[in-house]
């Protein structure tokens, strides 16, 4: 009896550590609608001293204003990915949105320069796209992705900071706090954008998770601990 008693506890003693080793704790930092050279110029130091790499989704016509921008941020190992050329609505996805509807052609083009720029800047080429206001249809997410080898990112579970919205960085950090306890589950995408306010909430935001053991990730890794993106 207490032989099977013991062999017990080691079998549940082994669940559990295996549970705790394959349980991937991650967070991607993301910053839409860059580049913008006063918030990056804080920023690039920030991320290189707390060693983070995040994901920056540029606007084409940005990156065109400021290609220094978009080659540092590479060169430091972030990753550079797809935000459309001129951050229009790349599809309109109910009759109540303020988005226009606009051809297929149109929306290509707008991946396709922005894409290439980005491969002229830095030799990578983007293989994620957020769609501007993350407006899009299950079509339109179809076709883009049957003409372009990239994948469109449409994840409902995303953590909205509202950092475009709020004028108080305290305010940034709480709601991403709050969505995270909110939310099952441990890995989790966060979209910023590159403004000043931001920046201010961003060594609060990293102490938090990084006191709570999160491994910050890169969404070109982020993908490959969970596909749900
Ligand atoms: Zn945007």
């Amino acid at each position: 009896m207490k032989r099977i008693l013991s062999i017990l506890l080691i079998f549940i003693l082994f669940i559990f550590v295996s549970g705790a080793l394959c349980e991937d704790k991650i967070v991607a930092l993301t910053f839409d609608d860059g580049p913008n050279p006063s918030f990056l110029v804080k920023a690039l130091p920030f991320f290189q001293e707390e060693n983070i790499k995040v994901t920056f989704f540029v606007i084409g016509s940005r990156a065109k204003e400021y290609p220094q921008w978009i080659k540092r941020a590479y060169d430091e190992g972030h990753e550079i990915e797809n935000h459309s050329w001129s951050h229009i609505c790349l599809a309109r996805p109910s009759q109540k949105s303020f988005c226009p509807e606009i051809s297929l052609e149109r929306a290509l083009s707008e991946i396709n320069r922005t894409r290439e720029l980005i491969e002229e800047l830095t030799g990578y080429r983007t293989r994620f796209l957020r769609p501007p206001y993350l407006a899009m249809t299950e079509k339109r997410k179809r076709e883009i992705e049957e003409n372009i080898d990239i994948k469109v990112l449409v994840d409902s579970n995303l953590i909205d900071s509202l950092d475009w919205a709020y004028k108080d960085p305290l305010r940034i950090k709480e709601k991403v706090i709050r969505e995270v306890k909110n939310r099952p589950g441990n890995a989790y995408v966060i979209l910023f954008h590159e403004k000043k306010t931001t920046m201010l909430a961003l060594p609060d935001i990293v102490k938090y998770f990084k006191e709570k053991n999160y491994k910050f990730v890169r969404i070109d890794e982020f993908v490959k601990h969970n596909s749900k993106v």
